[in-house]
């Protein structure tokens, strides 16, 4: 960074501290001698998402978080649970080394660990995030689940109450996004 007083290029560090997430350097000016603060701070590679209709936006994790919780909005389910998942997936996409990725991926990544994590949860994100097309459709999803007996929650079953399922395909008809 050149100086601010006289601009040139190079510059000695004095003083070095961290700060939170960031570093604080005072720096002398070979040239002219004058002291400046710089702050440094790590920062990942920005990552996009292409949407279904291949726009492309940049990656924010909380628009995940947001539609994590309101998928587990009343579900019993330990605290910081949902922070977790969401801090899991996020260090995974940025680990993949990709610039941009479907957003049907993330999806598939929300509804893998939702599947483990609780089966309302998982349906009600479903429901959205697949838009199902009528009830068929979620009926199959929830059968599929019913019958996996190796799923540690199977005795939590009807899964959904029948006004929520109603509620929700209504929904996925009126073209909600
Ligand atoms: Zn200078």
């Amino acid at each position: 960074m050149n100086c601010p007083f006289c601009g040139y290029f190079d510059s000695k560090v004095v003083d070095s501290r961290d700060i939170n997430d960031s570093v604080r350097r005072r720096r002398e000016c070979l040239q002219c001698n004058a002291r400046f603060t710089t702050y440094e701070r790590w920062q990942v590679a920005s990552l996009f998402v292409i949407k279904k209709d291949n726009r492309r936006e940049e990656f924010k994790v909380e628009k995940v978080l947001a539609g994590v919780r309101k998928a587990c909005e009343k579900r019993p389910l330990a605290s910081g649970a949902v922070e977790k998942l969401v801090d899991d997936i996020e260090g995974e996409l940025y680990r993949m080394g990709k610039t941009e990725i479907p957003t049907t991926v993330i999806g598939d990544m929300v509804m893998a660990r939702l599947k483990v994590l609780d089966h309302i949860a998982y349906i009600r994100f479903a429901s959205i995030y697949r838009d199902f097309a009528d009830i068929t459709m979620l009926k199959e999803e929830v059968d599929s689940i019913a019958g996996r007996a190796d799923l540690p929650n199977i005795n939590q079953l009807p899964l959904i109450p029948r006004e929520e399922l109603v509620e929700m395909v209504n929904n996925s008809k009126r073209g909600r996004k």
